[in-house]
């Protein structure tokens, strides 16, 4: 969750508690004014302060209620500002109902902590500190309270009339202490409580994030699998009717196997099952790579016998292109302990892709040199190159690049995952350098292993 998000659910969730808190206030002014009719209506009492407390009750929350509804385009400081002034209006009112309900002998100072109680579970901690505020405001509102008893500045009845001054400042001094301790205890535990919460109320939406990101990642793999398995098909199809239409024809009779023709359509069908070959063995070997299942054969190899192998393989397929392939890299042996084969089917895949996403007449030179305690290759190619946005992405199994230029080169977006799989299980890593239209230079890194 970024911070602008975390803003949002904390400025959401203090307008939710505005709401609520006044609908809880209607809901006391109507219960107090219910229950004074009562009182008047049996002759319990007559039209006094209570009634006027309710009546200003009721009126400050109309305007409150009416501030929230324009409260939508409020910045957070504001709604801070106008929940923090609404609470203080409310100890306000609870000082002067305790004041009218007795002063020192009212029962009803709890009410400060039911306040902080229903104020404080804020679950974002910004939203819990107000608890704190209330806390002091009672503290003061209620010390006041007593301070103005005591120095009989407010009119005082009940039992404390009879008290002797003395008698009076215990019971005051004892009140004090009693409350603050009892706000302190409760808003720090209120506020404890809030932030743990609110800190698994992050975990769990950190997790519910994941959760969510990796069933993405699933369906997106699926939706790649259904693309796959319908590329694959077409990939396997193309080159089994090609064997199949040759075969048939000289079934038929229509070529002679003993004319030229013949040996034409035999050496087209035999191109085409070694594609399907290939193709396969790629299948296979990612379903290995993906399951952990292939086992290195290691040796202490060089590697430039290994990449002047993969550039004499390859020559033919770069010369018919007009590309001129060229190796750059000092014939001193490079010995590592790795994989021969799958080292040279790295070679191969990315000088296969330089030819492939090169133009003709293009040129690529394959690099192999020692830098630390790594041994570095290197394919670099002049062709199409490789958006930014891609350079990743390809590496991933199925991917290939849509665009005109890569949709006219046949493939099934497998190479590339397989060169990171080989890669990656002999403890090295593989990147890409490029940029669109200048050609690309695929690098790999394999740490410098004795046999
Ligand atoms: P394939 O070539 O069979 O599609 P790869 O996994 O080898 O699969 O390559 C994935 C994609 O990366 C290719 O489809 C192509 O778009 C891009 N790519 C690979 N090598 C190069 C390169 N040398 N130059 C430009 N694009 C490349």
């Amino acid at each position: 969750m970024n911070l602008l998000e975390e803003q949002k659910l904390i400025f959401h969730d203090i307008r939710h508690k505005i709401g609520w808190s006044v609908n809880i206030r209607y809901v006391i002014a109507l219960l107090g004014l219910g229950l004074f009719s009562f009182a008047m209506f049996y002759g319990l009492t007559v039209i006094s302060a209570t009634l006027f407390l309710i009546a200003g009750l009721a009126g400050y929350n109309f305007l409150i209620h009416l501030i929230y509804l324009f409260s939508q385009r409020f910045k957070l400081w504001q709604l801070v500002f106008l929940r923090s002034a609404a609470e203080t209006i409310d100890v306000l009112a609870i000082t002067i109902f305790i004041y009218i309900t007795g002063g020192l002998d009212s029962p009803y100072w709890f009410l400060y902590l039911v306040l902080l109680v229903i104020s404080g579970f804020g679950v974002y901690s910004l939203a819990s500190l107000s608890v704190f505020i209330i806390a002091i405001f009672s503290a003061l509102f209620y010390l006041g309270l007593l301070t103005l008893t005591y120095y009989r500045i407010l009119p005082s009845y009940g039992l404390v009339v009879n008290l002797t001054p003395q008698q009076l400042l215990e019971l005051i001094l004892n009140r004090a202490v009693f409350v603050t301790v009892a706000f302190f205890l409760f808003s720090t535990t209120i506020f404890y409580f809030s932030k743990l919460v609110n800190q698994h109320r992050k975990e769990l939406m950190k997790k519910n994030e994941e959760l969510l990101g990796a069933l993405e990642k699933v369906k997106e793999t699926d939706r790649l699998k259904d693309e796959f398995v319908a590329t694959a098909s077409h990939e396997l199809r193309t080159p089994l009717s090609v064997v199949r239409e040759n075969i048939s024809l000289i079934e038929d009779g229509v070529v002679s196997l003993d004319g030229p023709k013949g040996k034409d359509f035999l050496t087209v069908a035999r191109g085409n099952i070694d594609r399907l070959a290939s193709i396969i063995d790629n299948l296979l070997d990612i379903s290995k790579i993906e399951s952990r299942s292939l086992v290195l054969k290691r040796q202490t190899t060089d590697l430039t016998q290994i990449a002047a192998k993969a550039i004499e393989l390859l020559k033919h397929k770069a010369e018919e292109k007009q590309i001129k392939l060229e190796a750059n890299f000092s014939r001193q042996p490079l010995a590592n302990w790795v994989d021969a084969d799958q080292i040279l089917r790295l070679f191969i895949n990315l000088i296969d892709n330089a030819i492939k996403y090169s133009d003709p007449g293009g040129e690529v030179i394959v690099g192999l040199e020692i830098s630390g305690g790594n041994i570095i290759g290197s394919v670099k190619d002049k062709g199409i190159g490789i958006a930014e946005s891609d350079r990743l992405k390809i590496f991933d199994r199925f991917i290939r690049v849509e665009n005109e230029k890569t949709n006219a080169v046949r493939g099934t977006g497998l190479g590339l995952s397989i060169c990171r799989g080989i890669v990656e299980l002999h403890g090295g890593r593989i990147w890409v350098e490029s940029a669109v239209s200048q050609g690309a230079k695929f690098i790999f890194s394999l740490p410098r292993v004795e046999g």
